[in-house]
């Protein structure tokens, strides 16, 4: 079996070494998250900034020599087109604002339209290479719809588990990709927990966010994009704080272990501040920080933001350290200011889903609060399309009137 740029797992929490031939997921003694550990030596001495800034490769696979897979193939399918999302500089939201470093990632750009193709695309590459006959997950809807779209490119066989409630956009997306569609009459933990049994009765090669060491290291590759596509060429002399949404905690968690790589390889001089947001009715790892521990504590999840509706987040504990780590902090919203946020960002052409809009609130609230100042550079994430949640879009704006087709209608309505 190929064990590329693999050095070996680490536990998170125990700190405990497996070897990179073992087939782990989770910590055998303590159910920690495992990091991948890479031989930075090694990667140094096959390229440097500029081989991978000179790639013409435009997904996250121009990281290929940073990640612990091979290139799964598929060239020119869906696969080759994860990541490398735009990130844009909104000047007429900077002007509003009175802020004038500010960059918005746009995730929705990503081929089914969330952050979530950059965990599958690498998780199904690890799945050719241990030759996995079926991979499973479970799934809110995004990492499930990621991992049936991603696995469709290359012919991976795919199950996904999503709670009945899942927005009807992320079930069409999951039964178009053609997997095998399984909805739970119940929630995403519930979903999740018998995810993982499933993966143990049939063999299965589970992906499940916070559980498989290998979505940590799919995610991370935004951390490297932001490297290339705003710190490096901006010349940045302050830590840029970047905002980002938070339900299970493995996107944060990921893009903590990418500047970790980098910092490590000795390509990235100011270490970045992470500012993780959650809503206040999903909240559990915000309230392990406000805290002042790594204690989790599962709540009973209500949110408007359907892909951060966690009872018991599955990489709690690395996503609170992603934030003391760094000197960034947690953030809470209310679900109003994330709808708010969708018409926000709307206005200047980025359309996002309740959960992506959350990380633009929170970095609106932690300028009111002085958590940042205006004169700080930022990113926000919006890791998801609005056309998934169309229902919660709604809700953010007016209703459109309805006239009759008739000039004179029109003058009535003009004039009223
Ligand atoms: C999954 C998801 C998140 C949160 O990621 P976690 O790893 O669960 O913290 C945020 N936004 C969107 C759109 C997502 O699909
Ligand atoms: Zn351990």
């Amino acid at each position: 079996m190929s064990q590329k740029n693999i050095a070996g797992y680490m536990c998170s929490l125990c700190k405990k070494v497996f070897d990179a031939g073992d087939e782990l997921y989770t910590c055998p003694e303590d159910g920690g998250n495992l990091d991948v550990l890479l031989d930075y030596d090694e990667i140094n001495s096959c390229c440097s900034p500029q081989t991978i800034m000179d790639s013409r490769e435009s997904s996250l696979w121009r990281y290929l020599p940073l990640l612990p897979v091979s290139d799964p193939g598929g060239q020119d399918t869906p696969i080759h087109q994860a990541g490398f999302t735009p990130t844009y500089a909104l000047d007429g939201l900077k002007k509003e604002l009175g802020i004038n470093n500010f960059w918005l990632k746009d995730e929705s750009r990503n081929p089914t339209a969330s952050f979530k193709d950059r965990a599958s695309a690498v998780v199904v590459a690890r799945a050719l290479e241990i030759k996995a006959d079926v991979v499973v997950t479970a799934s809110t809807g995004n990492a499930g719809a990621a991992l049936a779209g991603m696995s469709a490119a290359v012919g991976q066989k795919a199950v996904i588990f999503a709670p009945k409630t899942a927005p009807q956009a992320k079930i069409a997306q999951l039964l178009v990709f053609g997997a095998r569609v399984i909805l739970v009459d119940g929630n995403y933990d519930q979903a999740f927990d018998l995810t993982i049994e499933a993966a143990k009765e049939f063999g299965w090669y589970c992906r499940n966010t916070g559980f498989n060491p290998f979505t940590a290291e799919g995610k991370k590759t935004a951390a490297f994009e932001i490297w290339e596509q705003v710190i490096k060429p901006n010349k940045l002399n302050k830590p840029l704080s970047v905002f980002i949404p938070v339900g299970d905690g493995n996107i944060i968690s990921g893009i903590h272990k990418g500047f970790k790589d980098l910092a490590a390889l000795g390509w990235l001089d100011i270490f970045p501040r992470l500012f993780g947001v959650q809503t206040v009715g999903s909240a559990a790892i915000a309230n392990a920080f406000f805290a002042g521990n790594e204690t989790i504590i599962p709540v009973e999840a209500s949110t408007i933001a359907d892909s951060i509706s966690v009872d018991l987040p599955r990489d709690g504990v690395r996503a609170v350290r992603a934030v003391t780590q760094t000197d960034g902090a947690y953030i809470t919203v209310e679900d109003n200011d994330s709808l708010k946020a969708i018409a926000e960002l709307g206005r200047f052409g980025v359309f996002a889903e309740p959960a992506g809009a959350t990380a633009f609130a929170g970095f609106k609230k932690a300028l009111k609060t002085g958590l940042v100042h205006g004169d700080d550079p930022i990113l926000v994430l919006n890791t998801g399309s609005g056309l998934k949640d169309v229902r919660a879009a709604m809700q953010a704006v007016h209703e459109a009137p309805v006239i009759k087709p008739t000039l004179d209608a029109l003058k009535t309505f003009l004039k009223g």
